[in-house]
């Protein structure tokens, strides 16, 4: 019985618990929003307080207070049940998550049977996770309600991202114009997360604007990317502030200094730029600003970005692990024709061994002799046997094949027949 180190497998589980957590910190948002209505509420309350014992208190605009007030907590309170629904779902899907990884831990070897049930259960919910990046949204749903694996995938979580993406990309796809207004969804989604994003410096906001401003060009809608931009880059690029009031030659030195140490000023200054090319410019800082592809490279960054505020990994587990394990299989063996191994995966030439081929090679302490006939490991108990040509199978594979030939071996890489008494058992020393 083989024994197994559970902490081996967890350590790759580590954002399978993270991604219930930091959704179940989101949805706690409307709390602190409590805490500000209600101090607000408060305040208005001791103010009116105050009114009555100075005896300036009207009725009229007290009442009007006091309903807004209480349309305002009203409307919290929906917020706050809201939330209190999204918190148990979250709550309930972490706790499901760590029955499903304790549940690994009261194995005890690779033979128990619940190893391989939960390795099978694990295997469903890599392939979910796959399918869902790939935007099989359908096929991933149907597997994850058909093996009940819902709470330990993130159906949501990518259904979310895939709109925002299919709005980026509805642009590239049907060309539709500006009206569409394709990073809406986008920069809705940063907004949502502005703190969090920051955290990790994100300039993805940023370059959805710069996007927006880049269509109104394409659009020659000249004037209103002017006041897009007045509009939309404050916040990035207060220069006016900084820069000393003393003549225009000096303002354009310290701005030529600036965008060398502050990159998103030099790519503003840039994106001003194509105001004054045309969308079928040939100039290349401009024809890069108003290539389609940027769409692609904003998907890119936006799935970067979601995945990273969400604890999820960049890449999907289905290919970290499927490169752990080619990996550890992988042999200077396995790209020779006539020494593969029928067993070993990288050795077929036409599917994992083209996945395993940029993998580097697993390290060997000690090496094993692999019958080429059976695939099987050539021991005491199966000894390597010689054929008169020099060439070496298992014991218990030639004297398979000399039962089915009355007693004849054919030699798989040469075709010479030989009698099973010709054989000569070898000794490794
Ligand atoms: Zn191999």
């Amino acid at each position: 019985m083989e024994k197994f180190n559970p902490e081996t497998l967890l350590a790759l589980e580590g954002s399978f618990l993270k991604v219930p957590m930091e959704q179940l910190k989101r949805s706690t948002k409307p709390h602190k929003d409590l805490d500000r209505e209600l101090a607000k509420a408060s305040l208005i309350v001791k103010d009116l307080c105050q009114q009555a014992d100075k005896g300036t208190f009207d009725v009229k605009s007290a009442y009007e207070n006091l309903e807004a007030i209480g349309k305002k907590l009203e409307c919290l309170k929906r917020k706050l049940n809201e939330a209190n629904e999204e918190e148990k779902k979250h709550i309930s899907r972490g706790r499901q998550r760590l029955d499903h990884l304790i549940e690994l831990t009261k194995i005890k070897n690779t033979n128990d049977p619940e190893f391989k049930k939960w390795n099978e259960k694990r295997i469903d919910r890599i392939l979910v996770d796959y399918l869902l990046r790939e935007g099989f949204s359908d096929t991933a749903e149907l597997l994850a309600s058909e093996y009940e694996i819902g709470a330990l995938v993130d159906i949501e979580l990518f259904t979310q991202a895939r709109a925002i993406e299919q709005a980026l990309r509805g642009r590239n796809l049907f060309g539709q114009n500006f009206g569409a207004t394709s990073c809406t969804e986008a920069l809705k989604w940063c907004n949502e997360n502005k703190s969090n994003l920051r955290k990790i410096n994100s300039t993805l906001e940023f370059n959805l604007r710069v996007q927006e401003f880049i269509e109104l060009c394409r659009a020659n809608k000249k004037e209103e990317a002017i006041d897009y931009s007045k509009k939309h880059f404050k916040t990035y690029l207060d220069t006016s502030k900084k820069d000393s009031p003393q003549g225009s030659i000096r303002r354009h030195d310290s701005l030529k200094l600036k965008t060398r140490s502050d990159p998103l000023l030099a790519q503003f200054l840039q994106m001003m730029g194509t105001l004054a090319f045309p969308p079928n410019t040939t100039c290349p800082p401009y024809k890069a600003l108003y290539d389609p592809s940027r769409w692609e490279a904003l998907i890119e960054q936006f799935r970067a970005d979601f995945y990273a505020l969400n604890s999820l990994p960049s890449q999907p587990l289905l290919n970290v692990t499927l490169q752990a394990g080619l990996s550890a299989l992988k042999t200077p063996m396995c790209y020779q024709h006539d020494n593969k191994n029928i067993n070993c995966p990288v050795c077929s030439p036409d599917t994992l061994g083209i996945l395993a081929q940029d993998l580097p090679m697993s390290h060997h302490v000690n090496s094993t002799i692999v019958c080429r006939i059976s695939g099987k490991i050539m021991n005491e108990n199966n000894p390597p046997m010689a054929l008169p040509n020099g060439y070496v199978y298992s014991h218990d594979a030639l004297n398979e094949m000399s039962s089915k030939n009355n007693g004849k071996i054919t030699c798989p890489r040469t075709g010479e027949v030989f009698s099973f008494l010709q054989l000569k058992k070898v000794f490794i020393s």
